[in-house]
C-alpha cells in the first residue's frame, strides 16, 4: 500500500511496511501448520532440502499451498507473491519437512510455466500441484559445478527418442524423485555454453543408476545419477533446443532469490537465543551485540527477498541477495555453535544444523561466483585477465 507525504518542494509515495490483516491470519496459520508438522514428522534444518515427506506436502496441496503463485489457467492460485514468502518463512523457520514438493513448486513448474509447450504443462503441472510428484535437478557433474557450460552429459537425438549418456553429481533427491529435470550437451558445436538442453526424464527409465550419498551431517538427499543409453521422448525436451544456459540462469533466478535463502537455520537460532537468554548471556555486551547484528541480518535479507518476489530487483541481483542472506545463515551457526559451547558439539540435531553450514553458500551457486555476478554484471567492472 502506498500513500503520499507532501513535502516542502515535491510529493513522495511513502510505502506502507505493515502486514495486512489477512496476510498477518496467513502467518498465524502457516506458523501453527508448521508447528503441527515438527510434532508429527520431526524438526529438519534447511527443511526445504533435508525435510522430505511426501504425506505432508499433499497436505500442502490440499491448502492450496503448493503453486500459490502460479497463474489460475495453470492450475495454480494466482495469489500474491508475498503470501508465498509468508507460508515459505513460517515452514520453513518451525522447520517443517517440505522438500518433497519445493523445488518443483520453486523450479520445475514457474519454468514449465515459462518454456514448457501446453502439452507439458498439461502432463506435468497437476501432479507438482496435487504433492504426488518430487522432482530433482540434474545440473551439477564432477567436473561441471560453477562453470556449468562445461557440463559434458550428453542428448543424442536418435529418430523420436534422445539417448542420455553421462553423470551426474550432487543431485538431490534422486533417490526418491519421479522426475529429473535434466541439463544435458546436445551439440558440441560453438561456443559451449550454447549447445545445452532441458530434457524431463522420468526416474524409472531403463539405463538410470542413483547412487545416494551421505554426506559429513549424515544427510541423505545427494545422489550420484548416471546415465547409459537412457532412451527419453524427444517431445520432453522444454524450451528450445540449445537455449538451457538463459533458460537455467532464469530458473536459478527462482533458485537464489527466496526467502528459503535466509530461514534454513531459524529455528536453531531460536533456540540458541532462548538458551543465551535463560542461563544470563544476553547480559554480556558482545553477545548482545552479535544478536543485533543477526537481528538487523534477518530484517535486511527479508527486505532483499521481498524486492526480489515483488519483482522489483534488477536483473542479476538475486546474485546479491543470495550471497547476502545465505552468508547470514551462516553467520547464524556461528552463532549457535558459540553459544551453546560443547552441547554443539554432541551428535544431535544442533550439530548437524551447525556443520550443514557451509552447504548454504554453495548450493544454487558459490558466493564467489555470486560475487563475481555482482562485479561483472550488476557493477560492470572489468573482468580479471585470465
Ligand atoms: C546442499 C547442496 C545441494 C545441492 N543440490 C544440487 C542439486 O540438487 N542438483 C545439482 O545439480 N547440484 C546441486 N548441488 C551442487 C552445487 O550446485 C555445486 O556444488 C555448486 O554449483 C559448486 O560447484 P562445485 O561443487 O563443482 O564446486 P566448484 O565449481 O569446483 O568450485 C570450487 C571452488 O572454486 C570456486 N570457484 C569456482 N569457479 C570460480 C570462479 N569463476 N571465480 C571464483 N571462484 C570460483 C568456488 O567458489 C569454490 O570455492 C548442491 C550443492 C549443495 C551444497
Amino acid at each position: 500500500m502506498e500513500a503520499a507525504c507532501a513535502c516542502s518542494t515535491r510529493t513522495i509515495a511513502v510505502m506502507d511496511w505493515s502486514w495486512t490483516s489477512d496476510q498477518e491470519a496467513l502467518r498465524e496459520e502457516a506458523r501453527q501448520v508448521g508447528a503441527d508438522a515438527v510434532e508429527r514428522f520431526a524438526r529438519h534444518n534447511d527443511a526445504w532440502i533435508n525435510g522430505y515427506s511426501k504425506e505432508f506436502a499433499k497436505e500442502l496441496a490440499a491448502r492450496g499451498w503448493i503453486g500459490m503463485t502460479w497463474p489460475a489457467e495453470h492450475g495454480g492460485g494466482g495469489r500474491h507473491p508475498i503470501d508465498r514468502l509468508i507460508v515459505g518463512e513460517e515452514l520453513i523457520s518451525a522447520g517443517a519437512p517440505i522438500a518433497s514438493m519445493w523445488f518443483a513448486d520453486r523450479q520445475m513448474g514457474p519454468t514449465l510455466i515459462a518454456y514448457g509447450r501446453e502439452d507439458q504443462q498439461q502432463q506435468f503441472l497437476p501432479g507438482i500441484l496435487a504433492g504426488d510428484t518430487t522432482w530433482c535437478i540434474g545440473m551439477s557433474e564432477p567436473n561441471a559445478g560453477s562453470d556449468l557450460a562445461s557440463l559434458k552429459t550428453s542428448a543424442r537425438l536418435d529418430g523420436e527418442q534422445w539417448v542420455l549418456n553421462g553423470q551426474k553429481i550432487w543431485t538431490s533427491f534422486a533417490a526418491v524423485a519421479d522426475y529429473c529435470y535434466m541439463i544435458c550437451r546436445t551439440s558440441a558445436d560453438g561456443p559451449p555454453h550454447e549447445g545445452i538442453s532441458e530434457i524431463i526424464v522420468s526416474m524409472d527409465t531403463p539405463g538410470i543408476e542413483v547412487r545416494p550419498i551421505t554426506d559429513m551431517t549424515t544427510n541423505r538427499h545427494f545422489c550420484e545419477v548416471f546415465l547409459e543409453d537412457v532412451h527419453v521422448p524427444r517431445a520432453n525436451l522444454v524450451g528450445v533446443e540449445g537455449n538451457a544456459f538463459r533458460q537455467t540462469m532464469r530458473q536459478l533466478e527462482h533458485e537464489r532469490g527466496g526467502i528459503d535463502r535466509l530461514v534454513s537455520n531459524q529455528a536453531l537460532y531460536q533456540f540458541a537465543l532462548d538458551r543465551a537468554r535463560a542461563d544470563g548471556r544476553l547480559d554480556d555486551p558482545l553477545v548482545r551485540q552479535e544478536v543485533a547484528a543477526l537481528e538487523i541480518g534477518y530484517r535486511v535479507g527479508r527486505m532483499l527477498v521481498i524486492r526480489e518476489v515483488m519483482r522489483q530487483a534488477p536483473a542479476g541481483f538475486s546474485a546479491a541477495t543470495k550471497c547476502f542472506c545465505t552468508e547470514h545463515e551462516w553467520r547464524v551457526s556461528e552463532f549457535v555453535a558459540r553459544t551453546l559451547g560443547a552441547e554443539a558439539t554432541l551428535w544431535n540435531d544442533i550439530t548437524q544444523g551447525v556443520i550443514y553450514a557451509p552447504g548454504y553458500t554453495i548450493m544454487g551457486g558459490t558466493s564467489n561466483v555470486m560475487r563475481n555476478i555482482i562485479g561483472e554484471r550488476l557493477l560492470g567492472l572489468p573482468r580479471e585477465p585470465r
